[in-house]
């Protein structure tokens, strides 16, 4: 049983921890935190035992009726593995206290590619991570893209890929974020970061991105030119990605015709917070002409990251190979949509509760 700590318990951090728990061969033995918000008090519901992120503000816990169970200090030397949910540039700043205690992190995708010893998507260079005291789980939009870009490659070859990445901007409980009624080319330079991002799982990969801001908080959407290495058909492209089950491929006549109604899908089908773990391609937009293939995909930043925070433990630990890890993670979390879209987190579930 590996022992998992969480230090930052936000947006990824909570989704991370309920993540691992629910796995039967690691566990949750605290997260850290700076502040008692709301999510503190949601840690201590679930059984999570909080530590302090910044030692002084203990007291402010005990003042909110949460029981303190020590310093991140104690957690991190604890811990098996420490799986870093900081906000961006914060993971760097506290890789100097892993290593002071010999503990293994996760960072997030926030943080620059050199904080870590391998940047990480579990579809595309699992065995990278194989024995790794340092990774870096790369960003929503990156590991949007790597899903896609695996299977095509191995598949097919890519020549090139073009994304326009349509992003939110910001989280649902983000309220200073914007633009709150623009549209913002951002970053304006062109191609933007996100290509270079991709090719830290991809070194070799031709890719240009662009990226634009919009004043929406449910998901990114991508609009993808990708130039193969063969003639192919759509609808072998289709069925390439549907059997994927890290994509979901949205079928016609659902009436799914943006991220509000897949959003709501999630929310009536029970996933917990209206997770959607999946890339989300929508069937009609594959198209192609010749070599070029097109698609549009809607990407939920706060959790496709989730899964591959799991895979990333089992890689570093060397417990599974990686078409294990993933099934066992996919099962465990009710990650797939089935061709009968309602309650499919529910059949999943009961699908596999013996299993384990
Ligand atoms: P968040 O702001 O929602 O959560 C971060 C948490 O860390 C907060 O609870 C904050 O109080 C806490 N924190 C701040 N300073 C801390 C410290 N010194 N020690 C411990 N905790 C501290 O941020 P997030 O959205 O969860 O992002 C975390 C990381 O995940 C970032 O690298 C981000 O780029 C990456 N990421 C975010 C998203 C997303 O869409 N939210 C998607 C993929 C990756």
């Amino acid at each position: 049983m590996i022992r998992v700590g969480v230090n930052g318990y936000g947006t990824i951090g909570k989704r991370v921890a309920d993540a691992v728990e629910a796995q039967p061969d690691m566990e949750i033995i605290g997260v850290a935190k700076t502040q008692p918000n709301f999510e503190a008090h949601t840690a201590v519901k679930r059984g999570y035992p909080m530590y302090a992120a910044i030692p002084e503000r203990a007291p402010l816990f005990a003042e909110a009726g949460i029981e303190v169970a020590g310093e991140v200090d104690e957690l991190v030397a604890e811990a098996d593995i420490i799986v870093d949910c900081t906000p961006s540039g914060i993971g760097e700043q506290n890789r100097e206290l892993y290593e002071t205690h010999h503990t293994p992190a996760i960072f997030q995708g926030g943080e620059s590619a050199d904080v870590a010893d391998v940047s990480f998507n579990a579809r595309s260079n699992f065995d990278a991570a194989r024995d790794a005291d340092y990774v870096r789980v790369v960003s929503c939009n990156t590991t949007g893209l790597s899903r896609v870009i695996a299977p095509l490659e191995e598949e097919y070859g890519v020549e090139k890929v073009r994304a326009t990445l349509v992003r939110r901007g910001g989280d649902p409980g983000q309220n200073s974020r914007g633009p709150i009624n623009d549209i913002l080319p951002n970053p304006i330079k062109v191609p933007s970061h996100h290509g270079p991002d991709v090719k830290t799982i991809f070194p070799d990969l031709e890719i240009d991105t662009l990226g634009l801001k919009v004043p929406a908080t449910l998901m990114h959407v991508h609009a993808l030119n990708v130039t193969l290495g063969d003639d192919v058909t759509g609808a072998h492209v289709r069925q390439l990605l549907e059997e994927e089950d890290r994509i979901y491929v949205i079928p016609e006549g659902l009436g799914i015709d943006g991220a509000g109604k897949l959003k709501d899908l999630a929310l009536d089908a029970g996933r917990p917070r209206g997770d959607l773990w999946e890339n989300c391609v929508w069937g009609e937009s594959i198209g192609v002409n010749g070599r070029d293939l097109y698609l549009f995909q809607a990407i939920h930043q706060e959790s496709d990251v989730i899964p591959e925070n799991v895979d990333a433990i089992r890689a570093m630990f060397d417990l599974e190979d990686k078409e294990t890890s993933m099934q066992r993670t996919d099962r465990q979390l009710g990650v797939g949509i089935s061709g009968d879209p309602s309650g499919f987190s529910e059949q999943a579930r009961a699908e596999f509760a013996d299993d384990d």
